[in-house]
Formats: structure tokens, sequence, C-alpha cells
């Protein structure tokens, strides 16, 4: 069974790496979406636009390393985090921050072409209240992202505040302004508004709680699972584990909530829909 957790970060630094990949195979995981994390997380000041390209050559080698030495299928997701345009633009200015995250995503596009990536991510603007200049020009990265995404044909994961079906329907206009393939937009941290998500064209990923995947699979199996692990020693438990999404899409299929053709949708023919992926026991 093809089990597919589609937003998960490793730090070799912080965390413990591959050992929560092969948690993830012993609960039944096989295929990983491996989400760029942060240039500081890997090591590098993430001031200039080659400090992130450096992150993110970085994350790919690592992606690389969990498919050489377990037994997962991992893809890379790389881009700058808003997070980091945020402090850059605190720190260096509007402009200045702009530029360098602008020239990084291109990379990231380039990535994605050279097949190192599957897609831009996480992109969009800060989960936080940030000032109203920093929030416009995060906007704009955001739609920058889905353009270049849209050019190379690949897919974008997007990092948002909370989301609730007004915002979904901002999201859907901006879809249609950048002209993008709309399932090829994820919702990274998506609440289990799967009605909506498919009404707007959005693809959701939705954090694999019981609570949330029960009230997502009423609405229809046109989702991703994620746990948005993120691999920190210094917070455990800040979200779910490793093990989460293969154990819940498990207990799922156990408790009748799941059919197989439901684990079938969600574990492959969405990432087909979404990445080009085809994927393989
Ligand atoms: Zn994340």
């Amino acid at each position: 069974m093809i089990i597919l957790d589609n937003h998960f970060h490793v730090d070799p630094n912080n965390g413990i790496f591959l050992e929560a990949v092969k948690q993830f195979y012993r609960a039944g995981g096989t295929h990983l979406v491996v989400v760029y994390k942060s240039a500081h997380d890997y090591g590098f000041p993430g001031v200039r636009a080659e400090d992130f390209m450096k992150a993110m050559d970085f994350h790919v080698k690592l992606v690389e390393k969990i498919n050489s030495e377990t037994k997962v299928k991992a893809f890379a997701v790389v881009g700058v985090h808003p997070a980091e345009f945020d402090y850059l633009a605190r720190n260096k200015g509007l402009e200045y921050a702009k530029n360098e995250v602008m020239k990084a995503l291109e990379y990231a596009q380039k990535l994605c072409l050279e097949g190192k990536a599957i897609g831009i991510g996480e992109v969009g603007r800060p989960h936080y209240e940030v000032p109203q200049e920093i929030w416009e020009a995060s906007i704009e990265l955001m739609k920058y992202s889905m353009a270049l995404a849209k050019d190379a044909d690949c897919a974008v994961q997007l990092h948002t505040e909370s989301f609730d079906e007004e915002k979904f329907r901002e999201l859907g206009r901006y879809i249609k302004e950048v002209g993008i393939k709309p399932y090829r937009v994820v919702k990274h941290f998506s609440p289990p508004l799967v009605k909506v998500a498919k009404e707007v064209g959005v693809f959701p990923s939705i954090i694999a709680s019981r609570k949330n995947i029960e009230e997502a699979i009423k609405q229809g199996n046109r989702f991703l699972m994620e746990t948005d692990y993120i691999d920190d020693k210094k917070r455990p438990g800040a979200v779910l584990g490793p093990k989460t999404v293969p154990r819940r899409t498990k207990e799922f299929l156990q408790k009748g909530l799941f059919t197989e053709g439901d684990v079938y949708m969600i574990h492959v023919e969405n990432p087909r829909e979404v990445y080009g992926l085809e994927l393989e026991d």
C-alpha cells in the first residue's frame, strides 16, 4: 500500500533526520514530500539570494540521502519561507528583501525544471501579524511563485495564516489572475474544507489529526494528508509525529471510514494530479 505524507521536514542539525524517516517507514509510510525548512535551520545566514540557493541545494542533498539510505522514496519542494522574507524585510528593507527572495524563487523554479524538485514551497504569507507593506509584498511574492510554477508546470505549496472559506475564495482569485492550473496549487496546513477547496480549485493538504480527517472524508477524497513534521528536538510534540499519516490511514481503513478507493485516491491519484508523480510500491 502506498502512503504519502505531503508535508514533512527534515533537519540534520536540530532533529533526528533519517531516524524520523525510518519511523515513518516502519509505521507503513512509503513516500514523502520533503519541504525546505529555512536557510537558518540549514546553517546559512539567509541574507542574500545566494544563501537561500545554497540552502536549497543542501535540501536537495538531504532528499537524495533519504533516497539512497532508506526505503522511503522522497521528493523535494524548495522555496523561501514567508517568515524568512519577513525577517529579511525588517532587517534589510523591503525592496532589498523582495529582490533577493525573487532571485531565490527563480532558483527554486530552476531546480524544478532540472527535476531535482517537484514544487516551489513553502511560500506564501506569514501566519502572524506583520506590517501592511510586508503583507502586501508577501502576496506579491506568492503570486510570483505561482507564476514561476505555472511556467515550469510544477506545483506550489502555500503557507498562510489559518484559512476559512473566504480566504479560499481570495486564493481562487489569485489563481485566476496568475493563470496557473488550479490543481497545481496546494494549500499546506489546510482546514478540512474539501468542498470549498474543490470549488475554487485549490488542492488541500490536510493535517492528519483524527478530527480533521474525519471531517475531510465526509466531504470527499480530493485532498492530501500531511503532518508538517518539523524535526526539531527542542520542540517535541509541536506538530504531529512522523508516524501519523500511515497510522491514521490504516486506522481509518480498519474502521471503515476510508475505503480502499479513498486510500488510493488520497495517496496515489491525488499526488499524480498535483505533481505528475507515478508512485509505485
Ligand atoms: Zn512546514
